[in-house]
């Protein structure tokens, strides 16, 4: 079993240049994600845009998805209803059957051989207790066919529905393909890392490691914003964990959710069946492995065939459920597209629709709706069940980490007054880390299933020596480091 992701397996990516010079731009998108590319694709009839990434694009979360284009997503319309209204809700529904026509047409206007596949989403409960009536009432408000079905695959199913125009792709092929799209329009930096931000009146100076960008406008598009924009983080947005995992199966033709407390995602890619779920939030004190070990003994116990692949990423959340795609307030010319809870796919298309129109200087019918300068509500947050609020408490159970032993050969203990993370390999070499997040300084804690020392509090990663993964820090952790 390879602890990878199944979309890495066949993907070779062309490297792009990174930049190793000061330059200077009309729009700088940081991110080459699905949001980012996306922004980049409706942006290539703009003078003097450039895309930077840190590491390759399309390698980010949008490498660990799996990959549905459906609006049946759980328990989102409940959600935002609880959080807001109906109308609100129908507006989110029309913004992701919108994404899905987007990604069609991209796909059939750049001929994408991407593995797109017409199919029927099913939205299930497993308990007794379930009740899906909620979501059939929504549809019919809204006037979306479903039809009361059977789950086509042996796990537990209480009741059940389908909705049948939806898809399934293969996320990196779609991405790789814009890719080569844009690049005879926009410049593609490859590994290179934006680390800071400087705002004046009228343009944005983007620091990197080899060369500063200045830049009239500025998309982020980097998942979690890599720079603390005030008023926004930490407290509007979480971070949940997922894991997933593919083995050999029959192609069902059919992708599905639940919506109980432990959620089952799956789609079928050629003859794969892909298991997603299994979410919990970051905190101070996780078992990664036996976490993961959860939705491994769930397959083991319904299906037969061995798993090839397993892998984990986490995503971002907004507290009222809705994604955060648009311009600030106060700085008209930089925009942000975050939070798309677990629904980055469509929300990522989308989010290059509404940008692109946005900086065009164009109206767009879901500004209002994806604001991020939308007020934190205490009221909307307290349905949120990634336990955000935590994140303080996190960062203080965090420290209590000193001279502490993770596992066997895994431990932290100070040296010379600094807190480092100690990590002992199978021929006895000690790999020395120091053990504080760059970003916010939270301590680390190991993570045991793909051997890092990963962030508690954001989210950021590092391998075992010292070298970022993946942020919010843009920093690594090597000891020598200042
Ligand atoms: C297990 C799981 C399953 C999912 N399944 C689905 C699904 O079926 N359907 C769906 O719609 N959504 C799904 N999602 C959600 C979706 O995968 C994500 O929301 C989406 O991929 C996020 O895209 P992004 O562009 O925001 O981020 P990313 O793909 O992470 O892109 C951000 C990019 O920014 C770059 N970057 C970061 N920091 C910097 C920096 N400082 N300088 C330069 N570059 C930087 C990164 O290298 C990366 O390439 C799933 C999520 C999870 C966790």
């Amino acid at each position: 079993m390879k602890q990878k992701s199944i979309w890495l397996n066949e993907i070779s990516n062309p490297s792009s240049d990174s930049l190793d010079k000061d330059i200077t731009c009309n729009i700088l998108i940081i991110g080459g994600g699905m949001a980012g590319m996306n922004v980049a694709l409706n942006l290539t009839d703009e003078d003097d845009v450039v895309l930077i990434d840190k590491g390759e694009v399309g390698y980010g979360v949008t490498s660990h998805t799996t990959g549905k284009l459906t609006y049946l997503q759980g328990t989102i319309y409940r959600d935002i209803m609880k959080a807001y209204d109906f109308d609100v809700a129908r507006d989110y529904l029309s913004s992701q059957k919108e994404a899905i026509d987007i990604a069609l047409s991209n796909i059939e206007k750049y001929n994408i051989d991407c593995d797109l596949e017409k199919s029927d989403s099913f939205l299930f409960t497993t308990s007794d207790n379930g009740d899906l009536n909620k979501e059939r009432d929504f549809l019919t408000k809204c006037n979306i066919k479903y039809e009361d079905a059977k789950l086509p695959i042996k796990i537990p199913c209480v009741d059940c529905f389908k909705v049948t125009d939806t898809y399934v792709f293969h996320p990196l092929k779609y991405i790789m393909a814009l890719k080569s799209v844009v690049e005879d329009k926009i410049k593609i930096y490859e590994n290179t890392r934006a680390i800071d931000l400087d705002i004046y009146e009228d343009y944005y100076l983007i620091k990197t490691e080899k060369g500063n960008i200045k830049t009239k406008k500025l998309v982020i598009a980097t998942h979690y914003p890599f720079f603390i924009i005030p008023g926004l983080l930490p407290i509007k947005l979480g971070l949940e964990q997922s894991y997933a995992m593919a083995a050999k199966h029959i192609n069902g033709k059919f992708n599905a959710i639940n919506i109980d407390k432990e959620v089952y995602s799956i789609r079928f890619y050629k003859d794969n069946i892909i298991v997603g779920g299994f979410s919990h939030a970051l905190s101070e004190n996780i078992d990664y492995k036996g976490e993961e070990d959860k939705l491994l003994n769930f397959y083991n116990t319904y299906f037969e065939n061995p798993i090839d692949e397993v892998w984990m990423t986490h995503d971002l959340k907004a507290h009222d459920y809705l994604p955060m795609i648009g311009r600030f307030d106060n700085h008209p010319n930089l925009f942000l597209a975050t939070a798309f809870n677990k629904w980055g796919m469509t929300n990522g298309i989308l989010s290059g629709k509404i940008l692109s129109d946005l900086i065009k200087g164009k109206e767009n019918k879901y500004e209002s709706l994806f604001k991020i300068n939308r007020p934190f509500s205490l009221e909307k947050a307290k349905n949120f069940t990634t336990d955000n609020f935590k994140i303080g408490k996190v960062y203080v159970e965090s420290k209590l980490n000193k001279n502490k032993e993770f596992y066997n050969k895994v431990y932290v203990k100070d040296i010379d007054g600094i807190s480092c993370g100690i990590y002992v390999d199978e021929e006895g070499n000690k790999h020395i880390v120091k053990n504080t997040c760059p970003h916010f300084k939270c301590s680390l804690i190991f993570n045991n299933a793909d051997k890092t020392w990963d962030c508690p509090c954001h989210g950021s990663r590092f391998d075992i020596d010292g070298n970022l993964i993946e942020g919010p820090s843009v920093f690594s952790i090597k000891i020598n480091d200042d």
